[in-house]
C-alpha cells in the first residue's frame, strides 16, 4: 500500500502510468492510495486507487487521548461514510474545540468529555495534520465513559441542569458524580435511575 507523495520508482526505470505524477528529480510519486501496479511490458508502474478517503459529514468513533484548555484530542479509530461504508485513514488524529463539544457554553471540555472516553463525532473540515471533529449533534457525545477516579463505567443519572445536552453521570464503583455530553447510543444509558 503506499500513499499520496510516496516515491514509488524512478523516471528512468518505468512510466508514469495512471495514479502517479512525475517531479522536477524524475521521481514516479504516488497521486492516489492504493496498491502500486507494474507492467513489465510496457515498462509501466500504476498506483490503482480503489480506497475511498473520509470525508466530510462522515461518523468518525475515537478514544479520547488528551484535554486540553480549549480542545480535545482524538485517536480516531474508524469512520464510516454516509453510505455506512468504512473509509480508509491516512492519518488518525482528530481535534475537537470546546465550541464544537456541546450545544451548551462549556467553560472546560471536561464537562462533556475525559481521557479515555470513547466518543462518536463527526468530520467537519481537514487540514494535513488531523480531521476536524463535532460532537455537537444530539446523536454525537460519548459512547461510553470511564470514571477519572477508579476507571469504572459510568451510568447515566439524569439531565444537567444548566448543560442542557449534558448528562449527569455517577460511577458505578465509587459513586462519583461527573459531566458528559452523551451520544444518542451511549452504551449504559438507561441502567441507573
Ligand atoms: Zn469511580
Amino acid at each position: 500500500m503506499v500513499f499520496i507523495g510516496d516515491i514509488i520508482a524512478k523516471e528512468e526505470e518505468y512510466l508514469a502510468g495512471k495514479g502517479t505524477v512525475v517531479d522536477e528529480e524524475g521521481n514516479i510519486i504516488a497521486s492516489v492510495i492504493g496498491k502500486v501496479k507494474k507492467d513489465p511490458q510496457k515498462k509501466e508502474i500504476s498506483v490503482l486507487g480503489k480506497l475511498v478517503l473520509p470525508q466530510v459529514g462522515d461518523s468518525v468513533i475515537g478514544l479520547v487521548t488528551d484535554v486540553k484548555e480549549k480542545v480535545v484530542l482524538v485517536d480516531i479509530q474508524e469512520v464510516k461514510g454516509q453510505d455506512d461504508k468504512k473509509r480508509t485513514l491516512p492519518k488518525t488524529s482528530g481535534v475537537i474545540f470546546i465550541a464544537n463539544l456541546s450545544q451548551s457554553y462549556l467553560e472546560n471540555p471536561r464537562q462533556a468529555v475525559k481521557i479515555g472516553d470513547l466518543i462518536k463525532a463527526q468530520i467537519i473540515d481537514e487540514d494535513p495534520g488531523a480531521y476536524l471533529l463535532t460532537m455537537k449533534d444530539g446523536a454525537l457525545g460519548v459512547l461510553l465513559g470511564l470514571c477519572s477516579k477508579c476507571r469504572e463505567k459510568l451510568l447515566e443519572k439524569g439531565k444537567d441542569v444548566k448543560l442542557k445536552d449534558c448528562s449527569v453521570m455517577i460511577c458505578s464503583k465509587c459513586k462519583g458524580i461527573e459531566t458528559r455530553k452523551l451520544a444518542k447510543d451511549y452504551i449504559y444509558k438507561g441502567e441507573h435511575k
